[in-house]
């Protein structure tokens, strides 16, 4: 069989050295494109994705601040910090890494950034713009999932589209992008009834749960394409075995490493059904961090006048 795999890393390269040539292209102007990234608390998977970001801005050529706050930090200590960012000139993107430790209110947190500096595209102001179809700063994810699209030649247009969840991180900014792209958009969340029937209509299915291997052979029609946003750290071999039969390779990584990364989409027997899919890891992932950087640079244009 062909291998039908979506190469997230490969496109995903290809993003950066984009992005690598704007960071050039301002340094002629004199800016250095800076994202400055808030981390409160200890949360192990958040250091790493905090440590990589700030790796793959200096890789590019683009400064990174971060500014780490003990898990009990106040409100008002995040708030103030926030407003300090939004003042400094110098700085062009300002992410707040979630999940936030829960005595913080989220929503006040971020609706605190500086819409032209939301490169997460979480504010208010950029979530409404994309609905009026004006996007401004797009929630990464998202964004990186329709580049992979445009990028590997998917068609859009008129096709239907199926998401599987409905996050404001990652399924509702989606829909809004490939409705905007002429799809027709169906939003499945956790309530939906006979959710197999719904997303056997699709011809793009996009699962975003958080729920490993939710969806299986009989939720996808033969030919689709699958986009796998879920991320889960697989811990006991049983599960590895169970979910990728015969796939040595990957049961040699986990006597490695113990664990392995999977998705909410049950590969090894969708993959076959499938037109085209995204691995996990190595589909959608890498987007979301190039796009990350895209929306940097694009946030320091913007903010200075300069055209893209
Ligand atoms: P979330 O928990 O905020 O939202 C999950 C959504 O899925 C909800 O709308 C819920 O209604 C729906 N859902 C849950 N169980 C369901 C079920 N059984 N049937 C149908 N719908 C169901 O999650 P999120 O933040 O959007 O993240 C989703 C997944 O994507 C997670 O695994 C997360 O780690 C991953 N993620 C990956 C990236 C990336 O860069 N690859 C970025 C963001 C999130």
């Amino acid at each position: 069989m062909a291998d039908n795999r979506l190469d997230g890393k490969k496109v995903a390269a290809g993003i950066r050295a984009e992005v690598g040539r704007e960071v050039e292209r301002l340094a002629a102007h004199g800016v250095v494109p800076r994202l400055d990234v808030i981390l409160v608390g200890e949360d192990p998977a958040s250091k790493v994705y905090v440590g990589a970001k700030a790796r793959a801005c200096e890789k590019l050529g683009m400064a990174s601040r971060t500014h780490r706050f003990p898990a009990d930090a106040d409100q008002a200590t995040l708030l103030a910090e926030i407003d300090r960012l939004n003042a400094d000139p110098e700085v062009d993107g300002i992410l707040v890494q979630l999940p936030l430790p829960d005595h913080l209110d989220t929503h006040a947190v971020l609706d605190r950034v500086d819409p032209a500096k939301d490169v997460d595209g979480f504010h208010p102001v950029n979530v409404g713009l994309l609905q009026q179809g004006r996007p401004r700063l797009v929630a990464c994810t998202p964004a990186g999932i329709m580049e992979l699209l445009r990028r590997e030649e998917i068609p859009v247009e008129g096709r239907r589209a199926v998401i599987v969840g409905r996050s404001d991180i990652v399924g509702k900014p989606l829909a809004m992008l490939l409705l905007h792209a002429h799809a027709t958009v169906t939003l499945c969340h956790s309530r939906t009834r006979d959710l197999a029937a719904v997303t056997r209509e699709a011809d793009i299915l996009v699962a975003a749960a958080g729920r490993l291997a939710l969806i299986g052979p009989d939720h996808v029609r033969p030919g689709a394409v699958v986009i796998d946003v879920g991320i889960h750290r697989i811990t006991d071999r049983a599960t590895v075995e169970r979910l990728f039969p015969g796939d040595e390779a990957r049961l040699e990584r986990f006597s490695a490493r113990g664990s392995v990364l999977a998705g909410d989409v049950d590969f090894a027997r969708v993959a076959p059904l499938a037109a085209r899919i995204t691995p996990v890891p190595g589909g959608v992932g890498p987007l979301t961090i190039a796009m990350l950087m895209a929306n940097t640079v694009r946030a320091a244009r913007l903010r200075r006048g300069i055209d893209g």
